[in-house]
């Protein structure tokens, strides 16, 4: 099989040369591309062509902007902020190939590259956002903005390049910003330590079992625990490292290897022991303990808010997001939490009922809950994938989301067979609008393979901008369901078909986009806002009506019943108690460890914790989604002030699809094309909150997200 993708590979590499017109002895980044829809030449780049693509790329980038900055004619909207949306334009072409790549088919040679491209990247764009001449031209033209008779997306444009500058440090003193970088090369290691930690950590301890210890596991379960039992064996060095795993089955603090081992054991005492061991990462008053790290990264970002001139790190952060204030994310969470104790409260009484029938005679406490929660998904909840799975095969849910669009904005999805592409697996439409013109490309690239990188996301080969003519998009959703087995075609779960349409979300959200600027195309928003394109879409997915417009048995053409639809939904509100409840006590624990102020003392961070999560009334059977020791996302990665975002973009989407169902049509013509208008086309021109509500016709309102989540107390 594999021999035989090869061959064809090799095959469509001989005939492309004829198709790109590309000179095969110039890098194909310094040439025009005259290829299809300007889809890039995948066969004739080699990775040899991207570093001297990149180099080049970023200093053609800096003589642009020393041209902007030299020019002697003074500062104006067009000689400056116009100028600067069309400076690195070679840059932004070898990166949207080159990034796309090293996520969706990287090698060890992209993976080198990657690491060698980073922290050069980052000095090149410091050059820029730290350069005071360009920023003073940038400040100038909106020192004048009021005589200027821009438009909106202008106003929109320049407000936004100017707080770039501004929140990159541009209107400190010297000695401000020497102490903002020392603030950020400290936090930047200490994150570093923290996920190193955290790694070490989840590491660092293993269950290591007997066959005797193994109560209740199902056999696919154990057969995985043997396989790291042996691998542990054949990793270690020392012969009394090797007797230790032999024979044995090993359990770890990976949510893969945990989460099954909850669920099935009915040794209580090793639940308790694994269970404990996860949530007491970087909690264990050893060297690579995260308590002290975590405490100094938020002081640290405190200090830095109050030199930008912010209250606290939350409200720098949120400065940029739909909510502007801690205030409004706290007021948000609180109103969620009340109803998702509630319903947890309600799933901890049916899980009682469970163990009490058994005749044990404990509490349930948080170790339990994967195991008796199961038991009530099975009685109340119980849904066989493998009946629903021939239903949904991966042509028939393309059809879905493609009539989806047709029936909302009239769009036509046409597959084309003669453009080579990065991987055989991959698959390319070109896209047209209502009126038959061409809007863009999608590029989908759907099974799983080892040199891509787990999840899903979408991305562009190429962006939308209206400043020099009428550029449209190319647009890529990646994602990792599994490849067809055998001849039959590839079958998804109904988790993979959400997924599907949900990045198909913020792919039609990068392709119905029409605006000027480049820079505010698509999916350029807040954080707090881009998920309300992709989530909305994932709610027709689940509408009777459309589901059964596409979900037909693969072998025999049958519709799926009513019945299993029944099932299929019910089972969305299974754990919903739970699953809210861990994510908001964390979303919580997050805004907490940010609203500090810069002169207070270092936290201890156990006790900052606990009295955060007693101030909620946090339940003993549920630790928050992640604790500050491991709560990766905020301490090493990029969501700080920022997890609330994710439950934001929920309230968006069953909101503006509950405009849908008040009038009775989930496919209403006049509110499908005002959803096109004022979110789907706007990009970031307009503030988040503003497109919304000219869609909404009001704020958003937390009701419909509560009814879909089973919290409304109906159950
Ligand atoms: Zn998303």
């Amino acid at each position: 099989m594999r021999k035989i993708i090869f061959i064809s590979a090799l095959l469509t590499m001989l005939s492309c040369n004829k198709q790109t017109g590309i000179d095969p002895n110039i890098n194909p980044f310094f040439q025009e591309w005259n290829t299809a829809y300007q889809v890039p030449p995948f066969m004739d780049i080699k990775d040899e062509h991207y570093m001297p693509a990149y180099e080049r790329g970023m200093l053609e980038n800096l003589n642009e902007i020393d041209a902007i900055v030299n020019n002697p004619e003074s500062p104006t909207f067009a000689n400056t902020i116009e100028e600067l949306e069309r400076t690195g334009k070679l840059l932004a072409k070898v990166s949207r190939v080159f990034s796309n790549l090293a996520s969706s088919n990287t090698s060890p040679k992209l993976q080198e590259l990657q690491r060698d491209l980073s922290p050069m990247l980052s000095a090149h764009y410091d050059k820029i956002s730290l350069n005071q001449g360009l920023f003073n031209r940038v400040d100038a033209v909106w020192q004048n903005r009021k005589r200027l008779d821009l438009t909106k997306e202008q106003s929109k444009l320049l407000n936004d390049t100017r707080k770039g500058f501004v929140r990159s440090g541009a209107l400190l003193s010297d000695d401000q910003k020497e102490r903002i970088s020392e603030i950020n090369s400290k936090i930047s290691s200490l994150s570093t330590s923290f996920g190193q930690n955290l790694l070490a950590e989840t590491n660092g301890f293993e269950l290591i079992l007997d066959a005797s210890d193994l109560e209740g596991l199902s056999d696919a379960v154990i057969a995985a625990a043997a396989d790291a039992a042996r691998q542990k064996m054949e990793n270690s060095e020392l012969e009394e490292d090797k007797s230790k795993y032999k024979d044995k089955y090993v359990f770890t603090p990976h949510r893969s290897s945990m989460y099954p081992f909850l669920t099935e054991s009915t040794r209580r005492d090793l639940r308790e022991k694994l269970y404990n061991s996860y949530v007491m990462r970087g909690d264990n008053n050893n060297g690579t303990d995260n308590k002290k790290t975590a405490a100094q990264i938020a002081k640290l970002r405190a200090e830095r808010a109050q030199i930008m001139g912010y209250k606290t790190h939350a409200h720098f952060i949120l400065d940029d997001n739909m909510l502007k204030t801690p205030k409004e994310v706290y007021d948000l969470l609180n109103k969620l939490w009340d109803p998702a104790v509630k319903r947890a409260k309600v799933e901890v009484a049916d899980m009682q009922s469970v163990a009490d029938a058994e005749g044990h005679d404990f509490k349930i406490a948080a170790w339990d809950w994967w195991h008796y929660s199961e038991k009530v998904r099975k009685e109340k909840y119980d849904l066989d994938e493998a009946a629903i799975k021939p239903f949904l095969s991966l042509d028939n849910v393309l059809e879905g989301v493609f009539n989806t669009t047709n029936k909302l904005w009239g769009l036509s999805f046409t597959e084309i067979f003669d453009i080579d592409l990065y991987h055989p697996d991959a698959r390319i439409w070109q896209v047209t609008d209502k009126d038959g013109s061409h809007l863009g490309v999608f590029i989908g690239d759907y099974f799983t393979r080892s040199n891509k990188r787990g999840g899903a996301w979408m991305s562009s080969f190429k962006g939308q901008s209206n400043l020099d003519g009428r550029e449209r998009p190319i647009v890529v959703n990646v994602c990792n369901f599994p490849a067809p087995v055998g001849d039959g075609p590839a079958l998804l779960s109904f988790d993979n078909v959400v997924t599907l349409f949900h990045e198909f979300g913020h792919a039609m959200h990068g392709t119905l986009t029409n605006v000027k600027y480049g820079s505010m195309a698509g999916t350029s928003g807040p954080r707090d806002f881009i998920e309300l394109p992709s989530q909305l879409l994932e709610h027709w997915a689940s509408e009777p009506e459309v589901l059964k417009s596409f979900a037909t048995h693969y072998q025999t053409g049958e519709p799926i019943s009513d019945e299993l639809i029944d099932k299929l939904l019910n089972a969305s509100k299974f754990n919903q108690g739970f699953i809210n409840t861990e994510y908001l006590a964390a979303s919580f624990l997050d805004m907490d460890w940010h609203t500090i102020s810069a002169d207070e003392e270092l936290k201890d961070a156990n006790k900052f914790e606990s009295k955060s999560m007693k101030k909620i009334g946090l339940i003993a059977e549920i630790a928050p989604r992640y604790r500050t020791t491991y709560f990766a996302h905020i301490f090493s990665g990029g969501y700080s002030s920022g997890y609330y975002s994710y439950v934001h973009a929920a309230v968006l989407d069953s909101d503006a699809f509950e405009a849908f169902k008040e009038v009775g049509d989930v496919f209403d013509p006049t509110l499908s094309s005002k959803l096109r208008s004022s979110i789907y086309s706007m990009g970031s021109t307009e503030e988040a909150m503003d497109l919304f509500v000219k869609f909404r016709g009001r704020k958003p309102v937390i009701e419909p997200l509560l009814k879909v989540r089973g919290l409304d107390g109906t159950e």
